[in-house]
């Protein structure tokens, strides 16, 4: 979630004159975000390119979730800064662009801060990054963090199916952007604004266009996915659930996923979409904080321990084999060692196949900030070590429990040897199989002969343990 990750590039964005070189920090939105901002230069004659040297612009799109993330985008601007004044000294030009929740957050503070960047543009503005640019061509330093009236979506370019092929049989659809919850630790309601959710429409014409260019995989994307509401055909209002069945029916796109979901909005209709649709794998993200009913209040997240444990047994329910997902925090305000057991007990009782863990990290301006009882340092990272080695124990058991089963897995890409091919389990676990398993865009019935903590390794693929590194193999 705190990683850093390249856009990927379409062959459109590689046939321009000036290249843009785009880095991405943080969520999956960032990275969806960073597609789409490279429609948007594309259509403004620039090529992408991995190599930040040759660029002629160099676009970071960040994150403010926590003070690391924002940090670590000014000791990149400071390494920019040296790069820009040795093309200056050379006679040519580097343009710097800060996109982004930092950008949105601290806007004309960054080019205080880093006088080395000519743009700054918050997430609602990406579709104006062409005009931006022209300004900044001029000689203008541009600040665009303003949230734009119109309907960002309506105005990006729509990226065409051999850009969308060149990104993969798996692809990030954002349905819904903002906030409303107001989580007391919480940046996102400032940096991406009020919860908007897309029409209904537009979403499916998005997704006929993934599954047309070969996408057989969609996550949905929102930072509260499943806040997302719209209306059916016939005028009927729907949540996230009736948008799963809309989108089950196009063929082609066998498997759909999505993400951030808040506990508070796993409505029924939600539920009984993980019962009724095949498509919908069997994995849930869904962060819980924490397991104590005091700092769950004070975190504003308005439930308690009890609610999220009664809600995970009423989706397991509904579909018993799903592999549960979820975020922590440890150490936010006035969390004592009994609160932060309260979480041990949490995590014990559900049993999670895969999780974030995170130190509270003070946001400024938000309520969290603002409260006494701040934990020290060295006692978030004692309590983040326990919580991590229970974690990572949870995850290598649940791995090791699907030993000698048969997964269905979609078959994404060549492995890292020879003769190997990697893809993706229902649980978002890579798997490693023999080549003979699949092409890339199957989805392949495999057993499973082997596990290490997030990968699994395919019967007939032995050669694959040597690629697998972190750990004991488990047959
Ligand atoms: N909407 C999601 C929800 O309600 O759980 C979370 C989205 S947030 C972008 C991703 C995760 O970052 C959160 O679930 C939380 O665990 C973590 N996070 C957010 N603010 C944080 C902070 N100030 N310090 C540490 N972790 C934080
Ligand atoms: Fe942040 Fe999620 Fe809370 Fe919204 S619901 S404020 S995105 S943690």
């Amino acid at each position: 979630m705190s990683d850093t990750r390249q856009a990927t590039l379409s062959p459109t964005q590689r046939a321009g004159s000036r290249k843009v070189f785009i880095k991405t920090y943080g969520c999956q939105m960032n990275v969806y975000d960073s597609q789409r901002m490279g429609d948007a230069l594309a259509g403004g004659g620039y090529v992408t390119t991995e190599a930040m040297e040759e660029a002629d612009l160099v676009l970071l799109n960040t994150c403010h979730i926590r003070e690391k993330a924002a940090e670590k985008i000014y000791s990149e601007l400071g390494r920019i800064r040296v790069m820009k004044a040795e093309r200056a000294a050379a006679g040519k030009d580097l343009r710097v662009a800060v996109a982004g929740c930092v950008a949105q957050a601290e806007g004309r503070e960054i080019i205080a801060r880093a006088p080395v960047v000519d743009l700054v543009i918050g997430p609602q503005t990406y579709h104006r990054l062409p005009q931006a640019l022209s300004r900044v061509e001029k000689g203008e330093r541009v600040v665009e963090t303003d949230y734009a009236v119109e309907d960002k979506f309506e105005h990006l370019p729509k990226a065409g199916k051999r850009e969308i092929g060149a990104r993969g049989v798996t692809a990030f659809l954002t349905v819904q952007e903002g906030c409303d919850k107001f989580c007391t630790f919480c940046v996102v309601p400032y940096t991406r604004g009020a919860e908007v959710s897309r029409p209904l429409a537009q979403i499916l014409d998005e997704a006929r266009r993934l599954a047309d260019a070969g996408v057989r995989e969609a996550t949905l994307l929102g930072q509260n996915v499943n806040a997302w509401h719209g209306e059916d055909a016939g005028g009927r209002p729907i949540g996230l659930g009736g948008l799963l069945h809309a989108l089950a029916e196009i063929p082609g796109l066998d498997r759909l996923r999505y993400t951030t979901s808040h506990p508070r909005d796993m409505d029924d209709e939600l539920i009984a979409a993980h019962r009724d649709l095949p498509q919908l794998m069997p994995y849930l993200h869904l962060p819980v904080q924490s397991g104590s009913d005091a700092i769950l209040k004070a975190m504003n997240r308005r439930h308690t321990g009890e609610d999220y444990l009664r809600l995970i047994e009423r989706i397991r329910a509904a579909r018993p084999d799903i592999a549960l997902s979820g975020d922590f925090i440890v150490g936010f305000p006035g969390e004592s060692e009994a609160d932060f057991e309260a979480t041990m007990r949490l995590v014990e009782a559900v049993g999670y196949a895969s999780a974030f863990s995170f130190k509270y990290s003070p946001r400024p301006g938000t309520p969290g900030a603002e409260l006494a009882g701040h934990v020290d340092e060295a006692v978030k990272s004692e309590r983040l070590a326990r919580l991590q080695e229970l974690l990572r124990r949870q995850q290598l058991a649940f791995s090791e429990s699907l030993v000698g089963q048969k997964l269905s897995v979609l078959v994404e890409k060549p492995g890292r040897r020879p003769g190997q091919i990697v893809g993706r389990s229902p649980y978002l676990q890579p798997v490693v199989m023999d080549e003979n398993a699949g092409s890339v865009g199957d989805v392949v019935t495999v057993e499973i002969a082997g596990a290490v903590a997030n990968s699994l390794i395919a019967l007939g693929a032995s050669d694959a343990r040597s690629a697998l590194t972190g750990g004991p193999v488990a047959a």
